[in-house]
């Protein structure tokens, strides 16, 4: 399991860097994130979230049984060096993120994309997506930007969140050093 950064921390700022070669590191890297995005109950995790600044996402939009609705397959998906291409429309979504915990927030996307990437064996491949998987591409490309969640609402109540997120991570830093 790896550890997930939480705003404010100024890793998650950076820029992530273009994968050159998609090998054992990179796999490893999925694997890992996999099942830290799991473990969290998140749709898509980004690279820089565990700290490591490549451009990488990983996301999981569980697929609906047509047959009976209550019943959901995973359908993991990793990108390497993903890129949109085509989008168009408009979609509103709340969206969450691991690193802004307690944080829910109205975005304004694109409701249609189209992706180029490459998979965990470094072939080049192109996707389409819709809905509340185009929301969570774009959310997870913001990332590797340094783009977050906090960034779509107002100077003010980020400053609020932010103070609130500081003293949440002074308490726990103290409570590490109590136990
Ligand atoms: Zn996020």
């Amino acid at each position: 399991m790896l550890n997930i950064l939480k705003f404010p921390d100024p890793r998650l700022r950076d820029k992530s860097r273009k994968v050159e070669k998609v090998g054992r590191v990179i796999q490893d890297l999925a694997k890992n994130m996999f099942e830290t995005m799991y473990d969290g109950n998140g749709i898509g995790l980004a690279a820089p979230q565990v700290g490591e600044l490549v451009r990488l996402i990983v996301l999981d939009i569980p697929l609906i049984d047509p047959v009976d609705p209550q019943k959901t397959k995973r359908d993991p998906l990793a990108l390497v060096n993903p890129q949109i291409v085509w989008g168009e429309g408009n979609i509103q979504y709340e969206e969450g993120c691991l690193s802004c915990p307690e944080l829910v927030v109205l975005v304004d996307r694109m409701k249609a994309i189209r992706v180029s990437y490459l998979d965990l064996n470094g072939k080049p491949l192109e996707l389409a997506a819709t809905g509340l998987k185009a929301v969570c591409i774009q959310h997870e490309i913001d990332h590797l930007n340094g783009i977050l969640l906090v960034d779509k609402i107002s100077r003010l109540k980020r400053d609020l969140y932010k103070q609130k997120r500081l003293k949440i991570a002074k308490e726990e830093k103290d409570m590490a050093t109590v136990l």
